[in-house]
């Protein structure tokens, strides 16, 4: 994707604080600079979120992010990681080229990443007649 930014990244194209490579995948540390260590794991082909990419990438990426996650638990002085992904404008996607963020975390480092919830009272079955798969 020509005006993709993470794409522009994989490319070289636009500078990024790399974490990990791979022939498949590339980790960065995120601008935003709202945790640290925030990291982004990209795969280097464009897809624009889950729906789109093909299962082998998710899986490619997936095992990315834990192979990250673990280095920051074993290596890194974490002692566990908060692992999220967006899809699509509704749910707060931002960048539209699909990736995985890792927060890495300490006890007590004061983080709650589920601060914007609001709550919702609709009862679980009603929820389940919407939402069950089979
Ligand atoms: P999302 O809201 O899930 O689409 O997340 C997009 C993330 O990409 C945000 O956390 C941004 O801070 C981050 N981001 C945008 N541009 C860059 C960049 N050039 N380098 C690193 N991270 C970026
Ligand atoms: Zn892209």
């Amino acid at each position: 994707m020509n005006d993709c930014i993470f794409c522009k990244i994989a490319k070289g194209e636009i500078p990024c604080y790399k974490v990990y490579e791979d022939d498949k995948v590339l980790a960065f540390l995120d601008i935003a600079q709202d945790a640290f260590g925030h990291t982004v794991v990209i795969p280097k082909k464009h897809f624009a979120n889950i729906f789109e990419c093909d299962e082998e990438t998710l899986s490619t990426c997936i095992s990315a992010v834990k192979k990250i996650s673990n280095h920051y638990v074993n290596h890194c002085g974490f002692e566990g990681v908060n692992i999220s992904n967006n899809n699509g404008k509704a749910a707060g996607q931002t960048v539209h080229h699909i990736h995985f963020h890792i927060i890495p975390r300490k006890s007590g480092d004061g983080i709650n990443i589920y601060n914007e919830l609001a709550g919702d009272n609709t009862p679980l079955d009603k929820q389940l007649e919407l939402l069950k798969l089979n």
